[in-house]
């Protein structure tokens, strides 16, 4: 029995480990989830036997088994490219789907094949995969040292599984590359080379999996927190401030200024257009909030007509001008309908600056409610007792 043959055995062995320990997991209670580590454990295993299927035609020269072979690696290198390509867009902090279909390993597989055919057509097979691999290794470098260069106070959970599985995958592979400098040994080169190859790909499966889930979570959390009609965060986010963590805008903020706006007789509204022409103001009535404060503020749906305004850094002057622009933008903004059309005002309570949450929130809301007894359209700013 041949050296190829050996390493594939112990490849395979390595992979149903892998596999073993994976399905014995306790299973997630979450459906999609649940899918997500059998497709995970799927990959693995096919990866587990591409790199079988690697060693047992290395030491073959029969044209097609070959062929399988650059097949075989072209496709390894092309998935680590593309999660290289995948952990350099999570840096960026957009989350793409990547395992929740095999087609990622079809068009993976259909790019090595092409490229195999390339080597075939050139027949130089090693003179081309060599560079590659190394070509692969050093882009692997490159990232891991970008991510440790950017690593800062809001490196998050993503980015965190993508330096951990990074680390294992330049840890296996250094391994391998050691072996090859130093040791000269044909032998303990592809032995070396079978275990990092292993290592390295459960590691990048792995890291693709946790970011698969992660997004999942993320997704969930996000539409917990999101109101489905205007696409704001909604009360729950306002109530609860633990998840103020969720946008990076709210975090090491120095100080605060709140802002509530109410729409005014927005009752009549619906009972003269309807409830549906209501809803549409509502949607319009965000987007000129959003579009009236500033890039770093947060805007929450805190209730039917009701929005909260979170101006991080600002004073209470700047909060006072945003309060004032968004009136004067509400008043501006004509409403059609079937009949004609019609005009929105809205009313104000502004407190600020500080750096407690509540106490703010509550003397916006007195302001609010002086402001509509005022009689609305118009901006009261709180006063706040100073901090005790
Ligand atoms: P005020 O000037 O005092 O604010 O008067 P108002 O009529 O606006 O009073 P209030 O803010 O208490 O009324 C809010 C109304 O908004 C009550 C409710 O029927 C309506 N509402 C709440 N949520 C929605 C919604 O999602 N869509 C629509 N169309 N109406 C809603
Ligand atoms: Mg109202």
């Amino acid at each position: 029995m041949n050296l190829g043959f050996h390493l594939s055995l112990l490849s395979i062995a390595m992979s149903v480990t892998c596999v073993l320990y994976l399905v014995q997991l306790p299973k997630p209670s979450d459906a999609a989830q649940r899918i997500a580590l059998n497709n995970f454990i799927w990959f693995y295993a096919l990866s587990g036997l591409a790199t079988a299927t690697y060693f047992v035609t290395l030491t073959q020269t029969a044209h097609v088994l070959v062929f399988i072979l650059a097949s075989t690696n072209a496709t390894m290198i092309f998935v680590s490219c593309c999660s290289i390509l995948l952990a350099v867009r999570s840096l960026s902090g957009t989350p793409k789907h990547i395992l929740n279909s095999p087609l990622a390993w079809l068009y993976s597989t259909t790019c090595g094949m092409f490229l195999a055919s390339l080597y075939m057509f050139e027949n130089a097979l090693v003179q081309y995969t060599t560079p590659l691999m190394y070509a692969n290794i050093i882009g692997i470098l490159v990232l891991a040292l970008v991510t440790f260069i950017r690593r800062t106070r809001q490196f998050n959970k993503r980015h965190r599984i993508f330096v951990d599985s990074l680390l294992v995958i330049i840890t296996s592979y250094t391994l391998t590359l050691i072996v090859d400098l130093y040791f000269n040994n044909h032998d303990i080169y592809f032995v070396a080379f079978t275990v990092a190859q292993n290592v390295g790909f459960a590691a990048m499966l792995g890291g693709i999996y946790s970011f698969y889930i992660l997004q999942l979570v993320e997704a969930r959390e996000h539409d917990a927190l999101t109101d489905p009609l205007t696409g704001l965060y909604n009360r729950r986010f306002l109530t609860n401030r633990s998840e103020w963590l969720h946008t990076d805008k709210l975090v090491e903020t120095a100080q605060l200024c709140v802002i509530i706006v109410d729409i005014d007789h927005f009752k009549q509204i619906n009972d003269t257009y309807g409830h549906q022409k209501g809803d549409e103001v509502i949607v319009r009535f965000a987007q000129i909030i959003q579009n009236t404060v500033r890039e770093a503020d947060v805007v929450i749906r805190s209730g039917g007509d009701e929005f909260v305004i979170l101006l991080p850094d600002a004073s209470l002057q700047v909060s006072i001008d945003v309060a004032e622009r968004l009136t004067a933008a509400i008043e501006a903004n004509i409403i059609p309908h079937p009949d004609g059309q019609f005009t929105i005002s809205a009313t104000c309570g502004v407190a600020g600056s500080g750096t407690e949450f509540e106490r703010l929130f509550q003397a916006a809301d007195n302001a609010l409610y002086d402001a509509k007894a005022n009689g609305r359209n118009q901006v009261c700013v709180a006063q706040v007792a100073p901090a005790m």
